[in-house]
């Protein structure tokens, strides 16, 4: 039987041939968004086709989220962000759609993937894809995304006359504090849209010849986690050792790591860092099903509770929760310094609010009244951010 990749799982297949036959074999465990991203998408692709006329599938059915459940009050922003989002963006006169799943079968491999919206212009010769991100975790840019380009592949094969694209990734929870975009666009033209099939192609035919070759990197998001061997292997090597301190290893500890040693734990860091974040969240569920888990060591995990982060109760408009505070101190110094400035949010919420755009070559937008009204007071830090070229 030949394997089916879903466009979402394209970075890792492309990257590690064995992951294509280790994935199938391990429970998936749910991504970082969960419910709340379900009910998102659900909420989003709703209006888009009651309010904009979006064509979508036959039946859109809610997500299956546990009874009772509630999309948290402080996510509903993002649903009214994006339908401004794709009225800013899609042309009155494309043709609208949401939620459109597709495949594809390869000579080797079958492609199913799932769009969150496909925009096609009257000409049938434009597209616009976008792929929204409800996640906390920031995820590749359009440019580098494996996914966009993989939806592009799959819009290629449905809509042969395509020549011009423009891919989408919408972070919504990436702002300024973040250090990324939250929109993040790359447009392609028909040198690349004409190839995008027989590319992406011969890039899995590579890795279907190597299904034996374990290939650890950031890719290992979302894979297999702790079930890899080689992510296990690297997991041994890390365990927490006794050794002699030599005099040659004496000699050689300076006040600084040299830069290899210091590139390579970062390397080790981010490689592992979603496995064991998944190895954690695993862990508690099982200490939830079994009261403890076992340590090699005779020792065991279990939960302890303990006061977490506070968020307002439904229907708590922020704006009470600010005035109280404030009634409570005297200084407005000191009542500064509860108050967290998002200029991304207000940006949000001055163009929903005036019905303007968000920012672009509009006369009058969000940003541009932001700019001139409260810049002046601010100072903007500049993230850094670590990449590897
Ligand atoms: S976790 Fe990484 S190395 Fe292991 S199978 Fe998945 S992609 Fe490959």
């Amino acid at each position: 039987m030949i394997p089916t990749i879903r466009t979402s799982e394209l970075k890792r297949a492309l990257n590690c041939g064995a992951s294509i036959v280790l994935r199938p074999k391990v429970r998936s465990r749910q991504g970082d968004d969960g419910h709340e991203g379900a009910m998102l998408h659900y909420l989003i692709a709703r209006r888009a086709i009651d309010e904009l006329g979006a064509e979508g599938p036959e039946e859109l059915a809610a997500p299956d989220v546990p009874a009772g459940y509630r999309l948290p009050a402080f996510s509903m922003w993002i649903v009214g962000w994006a339908i401004r989002h794709i009225r800013e963006t899609v042309p009155d006169d494309w043709t609208l759609m949401v939620e459109v799943g597709l495949a594809y079968r390869y000579e080797r491999w079958i492609q199913s993937g799932h769009i969150d919206l496909l925009a096609i212009s009257p000409d049938g010769k434009s597209v616009i894809i976008i792929d929204w991100k409800t996640g906390r975790k920031i995820v590749d840019p359009a440019s580098e995304n494996e996914q966009g380009n993989g939806y592009l592949a799959l819009v290629k094969r449905a809509w042969a006359e395509i020549q011009n694209a423009m891919v989408q990734i919408v972070q919504f929870y990436a702002d300024e504090e973040a250090g990324f975009d939250r929109v993040s666009t790359v447009v392609v033209g028909p040198e690349i849209v004409n190839g995008v099939v027989s590319a992406l192609d011969n890039r899995m035919g590579a890795q279907l010849d190597r299904q034996d070759e374990l290939h650890t990197g950031p890719w290992c998001d979302y894979c297999i986690g702790p079930s890899c061997p080689a992510l296990r292997a690297e997991m041994e090597e890390l365990e927490s050792m006794k050794m002699t301190l030599t005099p040659e290893a004496l000699a050689a500890t300076g006040p600084e790591p040299d830069d290899l040693t210091l590139s390579k734990f970062v390397e080790i860091g981010r490689r592992l860092a979603t496995p064991i974040d998944d190895a954690i969240a695993m862990a508690k569920d099982r200490i939830k099903r079994n009261g403890s888990l076992p340590c090699a060591d005779g020792g065991s995990y279990v939960l302890r509770p303990h006061g977490g982060q506070y968020s307002l109760k439904d229907g708590v408009q922020p704006y009470t929760y600010y005035r109280r505070a404030k009634d409570l101190l005297e200084s407005e110094e000191r009542f500064s310094t509860t108050v967290k400035i998002s200029m991304s949010r207000l940006i949000d919420e001055i163009a929903e609010e005036r019905g303007i755009n968000k920012g672009g070559a509009a006369p009058v937008t969000a940003k541009g009244v932001v700019d001139a009204t409260l810049k002046p007071l601010l100072d903007q830090a500049v993230n850094e951010w670590l990449v590897k070229i």
